[in-house]
């Protein structure tokens, strides 16, 4: 495990890497021998070639499976065997953080300050489910029937798609894997075609943390191709799903042929509330870190930030001031504050979201352009662009823009700020800046959101469920209760002493 901090990290190989994916415990290519291209987005190069796993692909990851779930080691391995595994997989991350992190920074331009301490976090995800794993459990029933016993059972669904998007591959993953395995499922998982590699490296881990053949299989490759097949597979038993609304809509609809059960993560255009008695300086702080880290490529990003109209003018002072100092630059130096967009599709849909806000009328007081400087050309860089003046039914305002753009809107007091908030057809996560402890929980109702922070943006953990209200989602990731959307339940009846006298009345 690396100790020290360096100033700047490397790739630990030059050349273009061959990567292999993942199949019954095997390193394979696909069955068509193609490949794709991971594009490093700080340099505009390729660095690494992933297989291009298609249908026949996805038919071999879900056949060694459902084996693994049905008859092989898995299927005989106690709760507490499976929480071993998990923790020894926790550990192997942890040594391997500086790897696993570097992946991901030259596959989405993440930044690699915030990739350590990201990757370091996921052994918490396999240590608090792997906590799980020999506790799950159903109950005893008082069904009030004479002589009559019924408990339950919660038994895994089976194989388990996991389709993840490319912002966050690797903790993505872990909130799907760690649940799903902690109660028993098999799973394969089909990681966005811009990100393959991080999570060919943890599955590397997998398999030497010993996880037995066909508990894990990665099948890299594209969504319309990969990620069609593993929606539409009949063996698949649950889809859990990150990415898009427009995707997920999908998801429903190919999973429902065979009844599959999906979780959905999806988009959000979360609201940002400073009230004019907020710490500012801290409020300011929040309102960076909810959308220039990670260059706004989060599904949490704070992208629509309301501002009380008696200090207006001050915030904006002081964003735009502070908003001046961020410095962008190589995503693997632990200096810089903000990366590119993950590829050059994403960098065109952004600038085009910045042309829009102009035409309708916003009024760009910070950034808007892509840097020319001779470090940055070459890069996928958008500067931190801060809109002010926006009116909520403004197409920037409303649809998901996923990079850094922010829009500032003015309002005048607690209802309007609600009304605001909830003007919006995603309901993912939403922040209340204010000292008033009454009006904060106030607030925390009227808000259709699935997470709410209160002075404070961006934080996650294992054990809190996270998620989103209307086309921001279904179900919800994380938490011990999260293990229901893992397991279903099976009641049992059992007869103490009662005789069948008439067979044709049941109660
Ligand atoms: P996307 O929907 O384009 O792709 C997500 C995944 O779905 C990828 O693996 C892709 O290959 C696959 N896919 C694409 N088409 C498919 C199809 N027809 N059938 C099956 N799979 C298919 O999303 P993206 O651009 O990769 O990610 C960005 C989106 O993800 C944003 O909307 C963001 O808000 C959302 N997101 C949500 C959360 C959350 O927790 N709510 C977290 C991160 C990202």
């Amino acid at each position: 495990m690396s100790t020290t901090v360096k100033k700047r990290y490397e790739l630990p190989f030059t050349g273009v890497k061959e990567y292999k994916m993942f199949i019954n415990n095997e390193w394979v290519e696909s069955v068509s021998g193609k490949k794709f291209d991971s594009v490093n987005p700080f340099t505009g190069e390729v660095w690494a070639q992933a297989p291009m796993g298609e249908k026949e692909d996805i038919d071999l990851a879900v056949k060694a499976a459902k084996e693994a779930f049905e008859t092989g080691e898995w299927s005989r391995m106690t709760g507490s065997q499976r929480g071993k595994l998990l923790r020894k997989l926790g550990e192997l991350i942890a040594e391997n953080t500086e790897l696993l992190a570097i992946s991901e920074v030259v596959d989405n331009g993440k930044l690699i300050r915030e990739m350590l301490g990201q990757v370091k976090s996921l052994s918490g995800w396999c240590d608090y489910f792997a906590g799980f794993a020999d506790k799950i459990h159903g109950e005893t029933i008082p069904v009030e029937v004479p002589n009559m016993i019924n408990y339950t059972v919660r038994e895994p669904l089976g194989v388990v798609g996991a389709i993840v998007p490319w912002n966050s591959p690797l903790l993505l993953t872990m909130w799907k894997l760690c649940p799903a395995l902690a109660a028993g499922n098999t799973m394969v998982i089909k990681p966005s075609e811009v990100t393959p590699a991080s999570i060919l490296e943890l599955a590397k881990l997998i398999q030497e943390a010993g996880f037995p053949p066909g508990v894990v299989n990665v099948v890299t490759g594209y969504g319309k191709t990969a990620g069609d097949a593993l929606a539409k597979h009949p063996d698949v038993r649950k889809i859990a799903f990150t990415g898009s609304s427009e995707t997920g809509k999908l998801i429903v609809k190919n999973s429902s042929e065979h009844f599959a059960r999906v979780s959905l993560e999806l988009g959000g255009k979360s609201p940002n509330i400073i009230f004019e008695d907020a710490d500012l300086p801290n409020a300011v702080n929040g309102v960076l870190a909810g959308i220039f880290a990670a260059t706004g490529q989060t599904c949490m990003a704070g992208s629509r930030v309301l501002v009380h109209e008696s200090i207006y003018d001050e915030f904006v002072e002081q964003l735009v001031e502070r908003t001046g100092k961020i410095r962008l630059g190589n995503p693997l130096d632990m200096d810089t504050e903000m990366g590119t967009v993950a590829f050059e599709g994403q960098h065109q849909k952004v600038l085009r979201y910045i042309e829009i806000g102009e035409q309708e009328g916003a009024k760009l007081l910070y950034g808007g352009k892509r840097p020319t400087t001779p470090e940055l050309k070459n890069g996928f860089f958008i500067e931190p662009t801060i809109f002010g003046n926006v009116r909520n039914d403004m197409r920037i305002a409303q649809e998901e823009i996923f990079g850094p753009v922010v829009c500032l809107i003015r309002f005048k007091d607690e209802e309007e700020a609600i009304a605001i908030a909830n003007d919006t057809q995603f309901g993912l996560a939403a922040a209340v800046w204010t000292r008033d402890i009454q009006r904060a929980h106030r607030m925390v109702p009227k808000i259709k959101a699935g997470t709410v922070w209160i002075n404070n943006y961006r934080k996650v953990s294992y054990a809190s469920p996270f998620g989103g209200y209307k086309a921001s989602g279904i179900g919800r990731e994380n938490g011990s209760y999260v293990l229901q959307e893992y397991t279903q339940v099976k009641s049992v009846w059992v007869d103490t002493g009662n005789i069948i006298t008439d067979p044709f009345k049941i109660l």
